[in-house]
């Protein structure tokens, strides 16, 4: 017998709502289930800041050596600026270590290694309920526990702010909390600034130590300062962080796994050491991270020219994806649906969490063929001013 003879089928990935999609006939199918930005004619979309960026690396011909261990010295500066500002004392103060990764994915995973090798407390991470359905996996797979605190109310369709608060307030003194950092995945539903200093205090008073997931940094806002604007302020605010950055939906390179993980250390010399040990991680990993992509994306953040057209095409992206938002619950009312739809407009970014159930997702498939996940998590960047009507309709139909 085969040595893998005893090995057990495992369950679908997500990717089965695209294989439903594709088995569907109806000309008038909708896939809201990907978590890729689609232009108004559903098309994928390359930003032509990147086509611009990639002919001249192309024009460049670099040679195909192998990057540092910690990828392009280049990208890893232009993305903790990005991240961070050009105003943050740490950056200033050269305490921040940072490596290139596999997108954000590889930059989460990095940081549970490390996290798991280093935190000297429980090695306990929370993550918000709900929270991207890869947050478990990564950290279990690092070594680490994963536990959850409450995020999300299903009564409001909105944040479970109290619950929240009470959570980080009850978990044991210097525990690890995984924080989205704008354009919560899945929900869409972000706190306000006003309510990230409270959770900013509440993490202080617990002596907690805050790890940033940023996969979203101006695709929600339109704005790369505000969507950075709960990192910033964790870092006035003195708090050393952890940073996963990801350049796949704000640049559109999400094959091309740009990414960044980041440490903000106490001082430089503490820095060195931590950098020291993060490439001791990623060396046994994959060696060093690929190249091409970080290349587009250190052009673009490098270029002052190239930078303001990506900084406009990333609003033009958030924009698009907010004018859906208006669309649907507009033709939601038009459609005759009595029900408050007014968290399609409140939440951000590229996920909307529309509160319909599991039945009435299945519902939505079988008989509109509108394909997305059960848990009612809608991706508004499949939504087009084509398609959106029929969305509407077929959504108040099922919502009754
Ligand atoms: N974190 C969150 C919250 C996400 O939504 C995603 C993308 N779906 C990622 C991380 C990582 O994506 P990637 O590895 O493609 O950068």
């Amino acid at each position: 017998a085969s040595v893998f003879s005893k090995v057990p089928q495992g369950p679908p990935a997500i990717l089965g709502i695209t294989e439903a999609f594709k088995a569907d006939s109806n000309p008038k199918k909708i896939n809201l289930g990907v978590g890729a930005y689609r232009d108004d004619a559903g098309k994928p979309y390359v930003l032509p800041s990147v086509k611009t960026a990639e002919q001249q690396v192309l024009d460049a011909s670099l040679n195909k050596e192998y990057a540092g261990i910690t990828g392009v010295s280049d990208f890893t500066k232009a993305a903790a600026l990005l991240a961070y500002g050009p105003d943050s004392t740490p950056l200033k103060e050269d305490r921040i270590a940072i490596t290139q990764s596999i997108s954000g994915t590889g930059a989460l995973r990095i940081g549970g290694a490390f996290l798991e090798r280093f935190f000297p407390n429980d090695k306990t991470i929370y993550i918000p309920t709900p929270s991207w359905a890869n947050h478990k996996a990564v950290f279990s797979d690092s070594g680490l526990k994963v536990e959850q605190y409450r995020y999300y109310n299903k009564e409001t369709i909105g944040l479970d702010f109290d619950g929240m608060v009470e959570d980080i307030k009850k978990m044991p003194k210097g525990s690890m909390v995984l924080l989205h950092a704008c354009a919560h995945n899945p929900t869409g539903v972000d706190p306000t600034e006003e309510q990230w200093r409270a959770i900013s205090d509440a993490m202080k008073e617990g002596e907690h130590f805050p790890f940033f997931d940023m996969a979203y940094q101006g695709f929600a806002s339109g704005d790369t300062n505000k969507d950075a604007f709960a990192l910033r302020h964790f870092i006035k605010e003195g708090h050393l962080v952890c940073l996963a950055q990801s350049f796949a939906k704000n640049m559109g390179l999400y094959g091309e796994r740009v990414g960044a993980f980041s440490v903000v250390c106490a001082s430089p010399e503490e820095k060195k050491r931590v950098d020291s040990q993060i490439k001791i991680i990623v060396r046994p990993l994959y060696s060093n991270p690929p190249v091409h992509g970080a290349r587009i994306a250190s052009a673009i953040l490098n270029d002052s020219l190239l930078n303001g057209q990506w900084l406009g095409e990333v609003k033009g992206m958030a924009d698009r994806i907010i004018k859906m938002r208006a669309l649907l619950k507009e033709n939601l009312k038009k459609s005759g649906s009595k029900r408050d739809w007014s968290h399609i407009t409140n939440q951000i970014g590229m996920f909307a969490y529309t509160g319909l159930d599991a039945k009435q997702m299945e519902t939505l498939a079988k008989e509109h063929s509108v394909y997305a996940t059960k848990d009612g998590r809608i991706s508004v960047a499949g939504i087009t001013t084509d398609n959106v009507g029929r969305l509407a309709e077929a959504m108040h139909k099922v919502a009754g």
